[in-house]
C-alpha cells in the first residue's frame, strides 16, 4: 500500500505515512481484526467470507478511519465488500437516507454490487436501489422516493434522475464510490460524472476503484478525492502465494491413468478431485475404490443428508479423497485440503478460482493440478489469462504412469458395470418423470425433491 499523499497528491501534505502501518500479515487476519463490527462480520461469515481478501485487508482500516481510498483492483479481488463494509458500518453508526452512491459502468455490475450490499447489509436493515439505463424510469422514481440508504447506478441514468426526478437529490450523500473508474471513463461517462460531482456535497468520503491508473483516472482522482490512500493489489483473483498451480498435459484417453498415478504419488494427503458431471463423479469414485483408493463422491444428485455424511467422512479424515462436481462444492463448507485435482478443467475461469481456493488456506501451502488434454488447451489459456500467470507443468514419469494402464483398464471396466447397475435401478424411478433433461446438472432444491422419490440418471 502507498499513501498517495507522498506522490501524486502533493497538495495534501501531512498525511500519515501508511506503508509500514497497515501492511497486515497476509493470513489469519479476521474481519473483526481490521475493525469490522460484529453484525457485519456475521454477514461476511454467512456469505462464506472467512478472512478478508488483500484489498479488503488493506483498504477497510483506512476507510473506517474516514480516509478516501483509491483501490487499484479488479473484479474478483473482493473490492465490492472492500467499499461496502465501511459504508455499511458508517451507515449503522449514523443512519440517514441517500447515504451513499455507487457508480458502476454497466447495469450488470450495478446489479451485482447491489446484491452484495444487500447481502452484507440485510442484518442492519440497509436498503439499496439500483438506478440503471434501459429500465423503467417510473419504477426507479418510486424506488428513489422511498429514500434508500444506498443508490447503485450507472452515471447516465443517475444524472437523468438528478435533473428530472422531482424531490430527488444527493444533498445528504456521505459516501461516493466510483467503481471500475477506468471503464467508466472509457465509456465516456466522464462529463456525466463531472456533472454529478458538482451537485453532491464536497464534504464526503470517496472511494475510487480502477483496474489500472490511467491518465484519465488520475485526473478524476485529483478532481474528486481528498488526501486519498492508494492501495494496489496485484492480481485479479487472490490465488495465494502458497498455492502451487500446475497442469499435466496428456491424451484424453489417459485421464484415469494419470489420476490414479497422481493420487498414489500423493498418498496420505487430502485431495479433492473435481469432475464436470455427477455421472463422472460417480464413475471416478467407483474406479478409485476398485483400485483400493477410498474415495467419496459428492454431487448435486445426492440427498442432502448423504452429502453431509460424505462431507463429514472427508472432514474427519475417514476418507482422504473427495470426488466432487462444482454444484456440490458450492454452498457447502468443504474443508481445506492439500491437493485439488481438476480432472475436468472447468469451463468457467471463476470455477477454477473457486476450486483451487479449497487449498492453500489459512497460511498452509497447497497444490492444484489441472488435467489438460488435446481438447482443453483453450480453457487452460483462458484460466491463465484470468489469474494472470502461467501454470507450471507438473513433473510426471510418463513411462511409470503408463505402467498402471492395465490395472486401471480393469478397474474402469468394473466401474462401468457398477455404474450401469446404479443407473438401471435409478432408471426405474426415472420413467415416471420423463427423460428429456437427463444431461442437465440439477439444482439443490431439485436434488432434494428427487431424493424423495428416487433419483434420475445424469
Ligand atoms: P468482487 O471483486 O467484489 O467482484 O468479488 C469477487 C468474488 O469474491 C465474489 O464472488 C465475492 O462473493 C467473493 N468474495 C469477496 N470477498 C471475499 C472474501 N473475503 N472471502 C471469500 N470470498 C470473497
Amino acid at each position: 500500500m502507498n499513501d498517495s499523499s507522498s506522490d501524486d497528491e502533493g497538495a495534501h501534505t501531512g498525511a500519515p505515512k501508511t506503508e509500514s502501518v497497515v501492511k497486515a500479515p497476509a493470513v489469519n487476519v479476521t474481519f473483526a481484526d481490521i475493525g469490522v463490527m460484529p453484525q457485519l462480520c456475521e454477514a461476511c461469515d454467512k456469505l462464506g467470507f472467512k478472512t478478508p481478501t488483500e484489498i479488503q485487508r488493506e483498504s477497510i482500516p483506512w476507510a473506517l478511519q474516514g480516509r478516501d481510498v483509491i483501490g487499484l483492483a479488479q473484479t474478483g479481488s473482493g473490492k465490492t465488500a472492500a467499499f461496502s463494509l465501511p459504508i455499511l458500518q458508517a451507515l449503522w453508526n449514523n443512519p440517514s437516507p441517500l447515504f451513499a452512491c455507487v457508480m458502476a459502468p454497466t447495469r450488470e455490475l450495478a446489479y451485482q454490487i447491489s446484491e452484495t450490499i444487500e447481502a452484507l447489509g440485510s442484518g442492519i436493515g440497509a436498503r439499496c436501489a439500483v438506478i440503471v439505463g434501459g429500465m423503467d424510469l417510473i419504477s426507479q422514481q418510486i424506488a428513489l422516493s422511498k429514500k434508500p440508504h444506498i443508490v447503485v447506478c450507472t452515471p447516465g441514468r443517475l444524472q437523468d434522475h438528478l435533473e428530472n426526478t422531482k424531490g430527488f437529490s444527493l444533498r445528504t450523500l456521505k459516501y461516493l464510490v466510483m467503481d471500475e473508474a477506468d471503464r467508466l471513463l472509457d465509456m465516456d461517462f466522464g462529463p456525466k460524472i463531472d456533472q454529478i460531482l458538482k451537485v453532491i456535497p464536497r464534504e464526503r468520503n470517496t472511494f475510487l476503484f480502477s483496474a489500472t491508473m490511467t491518465t484519465k483516472v488520475a485526473k478524476l482522482q485529483r478532481a474528486s478525492l481528498s488526501n486519498p490512500v492508494k492501495i494496489e493489489v496485484s492480481t485479479k483473483y487472490s490465488t495465494v502465494d502458497k498455492l502451487l498451480q500446475y497442469y499435466m498435459f496428456f491424451p484424453f484417453k489417459r485421464k484415469d491413468c494419470y489420476l490414479v498415478w497422481l493420487l498414489n504419488e500423493m498418498a496420505g494427503q487430502s485431495a479433492i478431485v473435481f469432475a464436470r458431471t455427477c455421472n463422472e463423479v460417480l464413475r471416478i469414485g467407483l474406479l478409485l475404490r476398485n483400485l483400493g483408493i477410498e474415495a467419496i463422491p459428492l454431487h448435486g444428485q445426492l440427498a442432502m443428508d448423504k452429502r453431509l455424511g460424505a462431507l463429514n467422512k472427508f472432514k474427519s479424515g475417514a476418507r482422504n479423497v473427495l470426488v466432487a462436481t462444482d454444484v456440490a462444492s458450492r454452498g457447502l463448507d468443504i474443508p481445506a485440503v492439500d491437493l485439488v485435482v481438476n480432472f475436468d478443467i472447468p469451463s468457467f475461469s471463476k470455477d477454477y478460482i473457486h476450486r483451487v481456493g479449497r487449498t492453500a488456506r489459512a497460511g498452509r501451502s497447497g497444490r492444484a493440478i489441472s488435467f489438460v488434454t488435446q481438447y482443453d488447451v483453450e480453457l487452460l489459456q483462458r484460466i491463465e489469462q484470468v489469474i494472470g500467470k502461467k501454470l507450471d507443468e507438473f513433473p510426471g514419469e510418463k513411462d511409470a504412469i503408463l505402467l498402471l494402464q492395465e490395472r486401471v483398464n480393469e478397474a474402469q471396466r468394473m466401474a462401468m458395470l457398477e455404474l450401469k447397475d446404479i443407473q438401471s435401478s435409478r432408471g426405474k424411478g426415472n420413467k415416471k418423470r420423463g427423460r428429456g433433461d437427463d444431461d442437465k446438472q440439477i439444482s439443490l432444491s431439485e436434488a432434494k425433491k428427487l431424493s424423495k422419490g428416487g433419483r434420475r440418471k445424469n
